[in-house]
């Protein structure tokens, strides 16, 4: 018989002192790093997300896993086309180099945000510069999901979270239900677990 000792995967919530945490860079891309990597991105499919950042996995470092599906529907951004056909993916210290005037407003989602969904105005398109997990060097225009995820997720990384980024009357709306979110998270100490 073969046996194999159980995983646990954990993603802090709403209310963690760690998602208001601006995470730290990555110097060099060590063995360990690669680990972290490779757990966020098991991480990111057990709890089916599309992106997951360092700080919700518990870790303040600036590292992201992304899991963003191919869109089948026409034109698309450079970095769309370069990227997506590579998901699931990890880029290091990922930012955002410019970002386009041109704005649109879609209802966004978060696995530390359970249950809470809202809509977050953001750029259609924006410069990304980043590192694979091989140290290879990503600089290209985004748009579409991609460039609403790379937001969302470097947002993560400075310690901002979508519903800090919601219009006033959207807030208030949402607001009993992140309270609740708030006051459940901490019997749990804002961990949501997987155990596989
Ligand atoms: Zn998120």
């Amino acid at each position: 018989m073969f046996f194999r000792s159980k995983s646990r995967y954990t993603v802090y919530t709403y209310g963690a002192d760690i998602l208001k945490t601006r995470a730290r860079e990555i110097g060099e891309i060590t063995p360990e790093i690669r680990e972290i990597a490779e757990e966020m991105l098991r991480a990111m499919q057990l709890f089916d997300g599309i992106g997951l950042a360092g700080p919700q996995y518990g870790v303040n470092l600036r590292i992201v896993t992304l899991g963003i599906p191919c869109s089948d529907h026409g034109a698309v951004s450079p970095g769309e086309a370069a990227l997506l056909p590579r998901m699931p993916m990890t880029v290091i210290n990922p930012e955002i180099t410019a970002m386009g005037e041109a704005k649109d407003t879609e209802a966004e989602a978060c696995l530390s945000v359970p249950g809470i969904s809202a809509p977050v105005e953001r750029s259609q398109f924006i410069q990304f510069r980043a590192r694979t997990i091989n140290g290879e060097l990503i600089e290209c225009e985004c748009g579409g999901m991609l460039a609403r995820c790379l937001q969302h997720e470097i947002d993560h990384l400075d310690g901002i979270l979508f519903v800090d980024r919601l219009t006033e009357d959207v807030f208030s709306s949402i607001e009993p239900k992140l309270k609740r979110l708030k006051k459940n998270g901490r019997k749990k100490d804002f961990k949501k677990t997987i155990l596989v």
